[in-house]
């Protein structure tokens, strides 16, 4: 099968967040069971380029006609291992290089055009395709423009990672570039790229069944319910995975010591020289009590006052607490509250805060810590629950969207207790909070009980294996159908 993404990020060249772990861990796994992935991205100037092999100008000049003029792109070409990667980038105007992945105020004419431009591509390549794969608002229009002008491009699935962000705006409003891209396509002036995607896509997958179900109720919607539920026999909820070469604790370079996490005594002694290695680094004390850590992008959905509270509380409980969070200039807000939290505590050696992407010390923290806090308003899938368990740290997390498929409960979930992995809560709110968290810290001291957690999540399989068997039905039903 040959299977192109369009996507705007993937790990580890443009990462952001999720999306990007999960492109490239979905492109990977189908290429290991030996089908033909390559993917579309935007040509941003602040990507790592650091694993790309043959970086080269594939095409010089790729013409797109918008209104009556012409735009040159340049198209560029790289390998990361046996994925093949495009870039596009635009000629005329610095779309990509804003030394962001997202945030600007064209945001959506930035995707409109790369989509428009990837379309061009794929079109003039000549190649043979079988299934056209799209992630999210930034790429959904691709699968609009292939039904309204009957290209040949492939079956069109589109991977809805996060409902919240629906590129939707109004026509009026766009550059007079996006105009013209547009004209003639029968939008009216208000647009919601999304939705667009949802009804002219063969196939919608979601990146969990909990959030698939989720999302068709008017509470977890956000708006688009009622085209979701009439859409429904398109949608079908696969669980996303964690690529296990990329986060793999017996080779991971990023941590002091690897282990195998198949002998729970490995994964205890690892967590000890991990974790002291860590409480040096950010001159924390060098204390045997428990290391609470949260690893997440500060905006509204990941609950930033339930992260702040759960700072509070972990040291009221005699703990120590890590955050890594990536701040962003959509939420100025969120970002002042946190650097004041830095400055409440600086100086304080049970409390580091780190605003940052930081890509390594993720990797290590997720190796040292003890617990994971994860108080999500909503989550679609959720990926560090998913590493946490992989690497020996236990999460504690609110029960929605991918993270009730994942966390299960050690005191109250119906799950058999050698599946129960971590500590949950059902509200977003400091009680919730507070109840999860004083009995993981309660739990730390009692061995037997916290080591049979440990290896409840260590057993869970949330290997890309599994997932992408899923995704290859999916792609291998379209593809029976003739149209
Ligand atoms: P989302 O996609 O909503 O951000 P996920 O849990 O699905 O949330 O995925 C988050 C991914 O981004 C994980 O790989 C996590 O390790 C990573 N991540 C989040 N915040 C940071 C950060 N500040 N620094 C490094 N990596 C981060």
């Amino acid at each position: 099968m040959h299977i192109i993404h369009i996507a705007s990020e993937l790990a580890p060249v443009a990462k952001i967040g999720g999306l990007a772990d999960v492109v490239y861990g979905l492109c990977q796994a189908t290429l290991k069971l030996g089908h033909t992935a390559e993917i579309i991205l935007p040509k941003y100037d602040c990507m790592n380029y650091s694993q790309l092999t043959n970086l080269k100008i594939e095409q010089k000049e790729l013409w797109i006609v918008a209104g009556s003029t012409r735009y040159s792109n340049a198209i560029w070409s790289a390998n990361f291992g046996k994925l093949k990667i495009f870039f596009m980038e635009p000629n005329h105007e610095r779309l990509y290089d804003r030394g962001v992945i997202y945030g600007c105020s064209d945001d959506i004419d930035r995707f409109v055009y790369f989509s428009c431009v990837a379309m061009q591509y794929l079109l003039q390549s000549g190649k043979q395709i079988d299934i056209l794969h799209l992630h999210d608002w930034h790429t959904s229009l691709v699968a609009f423009l292939c039904k309204k002008n009957n290209y040949k491009l492939g079956k069109c699935v589109l991977t809805i990672h996060n409902l919240a962000h629906q590129g939707i705006c109004r026509i009026s409003a766009l550059s007079k570039l996006s105009k013209d891209l547009l004209e003639g396509l029968g939008f009216s002036d208000s647009m919601n790229l999304l939705e667009t995607g949802i009804l002219y896509a063969d196939r919608i997958t979601i990146v969990s069944s909990n959030y698939a179900k989720e999302i068709q109720t008017p509470e977890g919607g956000f708006g688009l319910d009622p085209v979701l539920r009439d859409s429904q026999k398109k949608l079908v909820g696969i669980l996303n995975g964690i690529d296990q070469d990329y986060w793999n604790p017996s080779k991971d370079p990023c941590l002091k010591r690897n282990y195998n996490t198949q002998e729970l005594e490995n994964v205890l002694k690892a967590k000890q020289t991990n974790k002291c290695f860590l409480q040096q680094y950010l001159s924390l004390a060098q204390e045997n009590i428990p290391l609470v850590a949260s690893i997440s992008r500060l905006v509204p959905q990941k609950g930033p006052d339930l992260i702040e509270y759960g700072i509070i509380r972990t040291l009221e409980l005699g703990g120590q607490f890590v955050l890594l969070g990536s701040t962003s200039i959509s939420n100025s807000e969120i970002k002042e509250q946190f650097v004041a939290i830095q400055k409440r505590y600086r100086g304080d050696n049970r409390v580091a805060i780190l605003l940052t992407n930081d890509e390594a010390l993720a990797h290590l923290i997720f190796a040292a810590a003890d617990l994971l806090l994860i108080p999500s308003l909503f989550e679609p899938c959720g990926l560090t629950q998913m590493i946490a368990m992989h690497y020996g740290t236990i999460p504690i997390a609110r029960m929605t969207g991918g993270l009730v498929d994942t966390v299960f409960d050690i005191d109250t979930s119906d799950k058999p207790l050698k599946e129960r992995n971590g500590f949950t809560f059902a509200f977003p709110d400091q009680q919730g909070v507070n109840w999860a968290l004083e009995r993981a810290v309660t739990c730390y001291k009692n061995h037997k009980k916290w080591q049979k957690i440990l290896r409840s999540g260590l057993s869970q399989d949330f290997s890309w294996e599994k997932s992408v068997k899923q995704y290859l039905l999916v792609y291998e039903e379209l593809l029976s159908f003739k149209s």
